[in-house]
């Protein structure tokens, strides 16, 4: 009979911060496939797991997903971690699960640590509503386009110690010094240290103290707006992905919201 595949979420830095459940399967398993087999070790030495590994990567998912079928199919079972937290939370894993499950493989998530979850716990919202977008492009262009789209969420993204200077700085020239940002660093972890303070306030903060570690930042929805105007602005943003004009735009959403086209034509160009 096939065996079950589960998909593992590991500390991402305390490595007591494992579920029960998390330990128990993966000292249940036959196989453990890791993203780099030497980080997992040192989780796997702390709990004393021994099952065998191999490695499971961007670069050989599609030739692993080969192995891991055959393996569940003779009855063996394998996990997948990544080096920290959820696997395929920008990480990977995802070609490897299309794979699995087109060829019926049952699949049982083992659910844990994640740095995006585990950075909202730490900032009070107006609105429960977040975007995630994984790592946030290199490119100033690229990183106004994704933030403009989604200007009225609250936006999390993952980013490197030695580009959030440059980020920063591209977040304030586009969207004003005033921008409330939150910055989570090196949570779990000995030196974790979460910031939140107007953009411009963070950028001297960090002139002063070390930026080094894992980073994870939110750029607080414009806490100003007025709701029911946000909503507006979100369904325009949908109209125009179907392909909407302006003008159709604002028949549609001042019926729909009972207000004048002129208001709706405004925001719409505007946005
Ligand atoms: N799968 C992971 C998860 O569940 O969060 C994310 C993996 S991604 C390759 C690694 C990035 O996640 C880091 O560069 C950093 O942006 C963020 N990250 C991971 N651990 C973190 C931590 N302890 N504190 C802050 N950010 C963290």
């Amino acid at each position: 009979m096939t065996a079950d595949f589960y998909i593992v979420a590991t500390p991402i830095g305390n490595l007591s911060d494992i579920t029960y459940r998390a330990v128990e399967v993966l000292k249940k398993v036959d196989y453990i496939a890791c993203e780099d087999t030497r980080v997992t070790r040192i989780l796997l030495d702390k709990y004393e797991i021994s099952a065998k590994t191999f490695d499971c990567h961007k670069f050989n998912e599609k030739q692993r997903a080969e192995k891991i079928i055959s393996l569940l199919r003779e009855g063996k079972s394998v996990a997948l971690v990544s080096d920290a937290g959820t696997p395929l939370i920008s990480d990977p894993g995802s070609e490897l699960i299309r794979l699995l499950l087109e060829n019926d493989i049952n699949i049982i998530s083992v659910p844990g640590a994640c740095a995006v979850t585990a950075f909202l716990t730490y900032l009070p919202r107006r609105s429960e509503e977040y975007a995630f977008i994984g790592f946030i492009p290199r490119v100033k262009k690229q990183q106004i386009e994704i933030l403009n789209k989604y200007k009225y969420t609250n936006c999390v993204f993952y980013e490197s110690p030695n580009r959030l200077s440059e980020t920063l700085e591209n977040i304030k020239a586009a969207f004003g010094e005033e921008t409330k940002i939150a910055v989570g660093r090196e949570l779990t972890k000995v030196f974790e240290e979460v910031k939140i303070a107007p953009v411009r306030e963070i950028i001297d903060y960090y002139k002063t103290h070390p930026l080094k570690g894992e980073i994870v930042v939110m750029v607080f929805a414009g806490e100003n707006r007025d709701p029911e105007e946000n909503d507006i602005i979100q369904k325009i943003t949908a109209l125009k992905e179907e392909g909407y004009c302006d003008k159709d735009i604002s028949v549609i959403i001042s019926k729909l919201f009972g207000i004048s086209k002129n208001k709706v034509y405004k925001l719409s160009i505007e946005n």
